[in-house]
């Protein structure tokens, strides 16, 4: 509807169409409007109407719900009076008239007095008029229903996603980025509280111009032409973004409206707590039409009223917090602040930190966040500024999914003991997650750490060969513990380490087709590496029990190995008569997209597959899956017993998250996504030398940062840095790799393309100005 004109029409036709339809002999003066042609209608007596054509897109369904919905106002007490619709000589509410633009729809209103709000500018006591107008509004509104009102319609904040799309018409890349942050906020907060918040019908349209004013009172509230069921919030953040427009101090304004509204319809915690990134999001909107419009060219001065004061408040409001938006909103409300505590700082939890907590455990981001909720791709810090988790492959089906959340919070009310009972759910969820598993994987031990699975792995694989000794990748990470640390190269080469491998550990270099000693991605670079593997094997003092490597490594720096190396590693470690272990624990459940296991998109099976991070969607759940035969070579006599390991609430867990995976089609996500994801960074690379590669499989992707493309001279700090400056515009990530130049990426499975494109036009703006920093290679 938005790319409709208002028909040209001019005066003389107007006046026409009046005495026509409605036998009046009288002048008529053009009004603004966004898609109907207005006119005021002055008869020779003094009587003024107004006249409204729009044409035939407006289905006459829809307008005909307007009149309903006119007839229905007027019956209410709503302070301002609305118009009302005035039949024409026939009897007809609607009469069909020719347009320079075809057939119209022309209907008559009375014409109410005073002058938009726009130009009288609002007071306090005029404010509080709109809040109590306009609860009155929606509580009247909630007794009216008609099925055209249940629309699509480009205003509604319900579909800001569209103009989010769209931010891209925007030139400047910092008013650009403004939108973007308004409706990041905007996403993340109707992700958060969307589904569950109050919906009627709304006028959805109380702006600066729809409101009219006389002697300081509000009288008049005009244009039902956007009204829609939608969220019944949406009515005030919409009057709010207007209420806001050129006042000094925004928030007391928007809080006296606020408080009006609640004391005559009372609205809850949750539509509080959307509010202010709401009214920000309608601002977001307004701009971004006009962007698209001016892009059109379209030159009615009226689809620009709010244009340059939009960007002004879009402005200021952009540097306040949400929560403490938010809760000036609540205490105008009459309720309790909520965020004083939380948003006091970090100082009080640093310091607790320090005194309570071990020394070398570091936090993530500088300053360091204080999140206080988590819910699908988003976390939410103190101060109300969500984040956009790119980082978390542990939330696979997102933060607190409800089907997790409710199956462990009832599986604990009913039955949590250990493995040493009978219950259906350990054997339900070991046959569910073989199921997952080529043919062969079928015996499961369940433990409660990817550390403590890796263990369990390593003891599998001595058990079954008799042999102690371990192959691994360098640069590895396999866990914390004592033995995993000698098996992580990452860790007893990297700072505070041994600086050694531990006797019956050795390590083969990293299938690194970007700056490994062997360069490609094709099969000769996998066989190149997969010859390392053999030779290793060869010149081993001890024949190994097995071969542990991450299918696509992690740690590493995101690295996918070039074709065919798995299979070829493994056929040489069998060969010497050891196992093959897969550490799933970061790539696994559907993240690869093109496969359930990051494994089988090199074509192998291991002989022990290693799971952990995304099994219990943050539960302490992993596990080991092997085969009959290395299982019973295990069961030497000694008992294997993990306390929690496998316990109901882990299983009904583990069960729920392969049923969110299965149900949302969380794999086929990852693949789209992911191949969004690596074009889109693809093309950044193009435009940006410090990129030196774009890697990854589905949503598992990694961007190494190089100052030189040709010695390949890592850029750390630039990555830190760039980092650091995305966390502080809401997307979190990090840096990884045995340089530490390397951004990983690996969301929530539930990430959404908006998001990707969000994510992709950020980095884009920081990469440019990086590359205009100096950054010296000694710090
Ligand atoms: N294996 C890999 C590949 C990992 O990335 C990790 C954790 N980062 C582990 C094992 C250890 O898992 P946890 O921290 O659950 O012990």
């Amino acid at each position: 509807m938005l790319d409709i004109e208002a028909p040209r029409l001019d005066a003389a036709g107007a006046v026409r169409i009046a005495a026509d339809g409605w036998g009046l002999q009288a002048a008529a003066t053009p009004l603004p409007g966004e898609v109907a042609r207005n006119f005021r209608i002055e008869t020779t007596d003094g009587q003024r109407y107004v006249l409204k054509i729009q044409i035939a897109a407006d289905s006459v369904a829809e307008l005909e719900s307007q009149n309903r919905l006119l007839a229905h106002l007027a019956g209410g007490d709503l302070g301002p009076r609305t118009p009302r619709l005035l039949p024409a000589r026939d009897g007809r509410e609607i009469v069909p008239v020719e347009t320079g633009d075809g057939t119209g729809w022309a209907r008559l209103l009375t014409h109410l007095p005073g002058r938009p709000w726009a130009e009288t500018g609002g007071s306090p006591e005029l404010r509080r008029e709109l809040g109590r107008a306009l609860a009155r509004l929606d509580r009247h509104l909630a007794t009216f229903d008609h099925p055209a009102l249940h629309r699509e319609h480009p205003w509604d904040l319900r579909r800001a996603e569209r103009q989010r799309r769209a931010v891209a018409v925007i030139p400047e890349p910092r008013r650009r980025r403004l939108v973007d942050a308004a409706f990041h906020r905007f996403a993340a907060y109707r992700t958060l509280h969307g589904s569950s918040l109050r919906r009627s019908l709304i006028h959805g349209d109380a702006n600066d111009h729809n409101l009219l004013v006389e002697d300081g009172r509000l009288t008049g509230l005009l244009d039902v032409g956007d009204a829609v069921v939608s969220w019944t919030i949406a009515e005030l953040a919409i009057a709010l973004a207007y209420a806001m427009l050129d006042e000094k101090d925004p928030l007391t304004a928007a809080a006296e409206v606020t408080g009006a509204y609640h004391a005559e319809w009372p609205l809850d915690d949750r539509e509080l707590a959307v509010l202010f990134p709401f009214a920000c999001a309608r601002l977001a909107q307004s701009v971004v039409i006009s962007a698209r419009r001016r892009s059109e060219k379209r030159d009615d001065g009226y689809l620009y009223v709010s244009e340059t004061p939009a960007w002004a408040l879009l402005e200021r409001l952009g540097e306040i917090d949400p929560a403490p938006a938010c809760d000036r909103l609540r205490q105008a409300c009459g309720k309790p602040s909520e965020a004083a505590t939380a948003m006091a700082g970090p100082g009080a939890l640093l310091a607790a930190r320090r005194d309570r907590i071990g020394p070398n455990l570091s936090l993530a981001y500088d300053p360091p966040l204080h999140i206080v909720r988590g819910f699908r791709q988003y976390l939410y810090a103190a101060d109300g500024q969500p984040y956009l988790d790119l980082v978390n492959n542990v939330c696979h089906v997102g933060h607190c999914h409800p089907k997790v959340v409710t199956t462990a919070a009832r599986q604990m009310e009913t039955l949590n003991t250990n493995t040493r009972y009978l219950y259906e759910g350990l054997t339900a969820y070991a046959e569910r997650l073989a199921s997952t598993l080529p043919a062969g994987l079928d015996v499961c031990f369940f433990v409660n750490s990817g550390s403590e699975a890796n263990e369990l792995a390593i003891r599998l694989a001595r058990a079954a060969t008799g042999r102690r000794d371990l192959l691994v990748l360098d640069g590895a990470y396999h866990g914390h513990t004592t033995s995993l640390v000698e098996a992580s190269p990452y860790k007893f080469m990297g700072k505070g380490g041994s600086g050694h491998a531990a006797d019956w550990v050795h390590v083969v270099p990293m299938p690194d087709g970007y700056r490994g000693r062997h360069r490609g991605q094709g099969a000769e670079t996998g066989r190149q590496y997969a010859a390392e593997v053999e030779r290793a094997i060869a010149t081993s003092p001890r024949p190994l029990a097995g071969f542990l490597c991450e299918p696509v490594l992690g740690c590493g720096g995101q690295i996918v190995p070039p074709e065919g190396f798995l299979d070829g590693a493994y056929e040489a470690i069998r060969r010497a008569g050891g196992l093959a272990i897969a550490d799933e624990v970061q790539v696994g459940f559907g993240r690869a997209g093109s496969h359930f296991w990051a494994f089988e998109t090199q074509g192998v099976v291991p002989d022990v597959v290693v799971l952990g991070k995304p099994i219990g969607n943050g539960h302490p759940l992993a596990a080991v899956v092997t085969t009959r035969a290395i299982a019973d070579a295990f069961a030497n006599g000694m008992e294997f017993f993990a306390t929690f390991g496998g316990n109901p609430v882990s299983c009904a867990v583990g069960m729920a998250v392969l049923d969110v995976v299965e149900d949302e089609g969380l794999q086929a996500r990852a693949a789209e996504l992911g191949e969004r994801m690596l074009t889109g960074l693809r093309r950044l690379a193009q435009r940006h030398e410090l990129i030196g590669d774009v890697r990854g499989v589905g949503l598992f992707a990694g961007v190494e940062l190089v100052r030189d493309r040709q010695t390949l001279e890592p850029a750390a700090q630039e990555a830190a840095a760039i980092v650091d400056r995305l966390a502080r515009r809401g997307l979190l990530l990090s840096t990884d790799g045995p340089f530490a130049n390397v951004i990983k990426i690996k969301p929530p499975m539930v990430l959404t393309g908006d998001d990707v494109d969000f994510f992709l036009r950020e980095l884009d703006v920081e990469l440019q100005a990086t590359a205009g920093r100096r950054f010296c290679s000694d710090g």
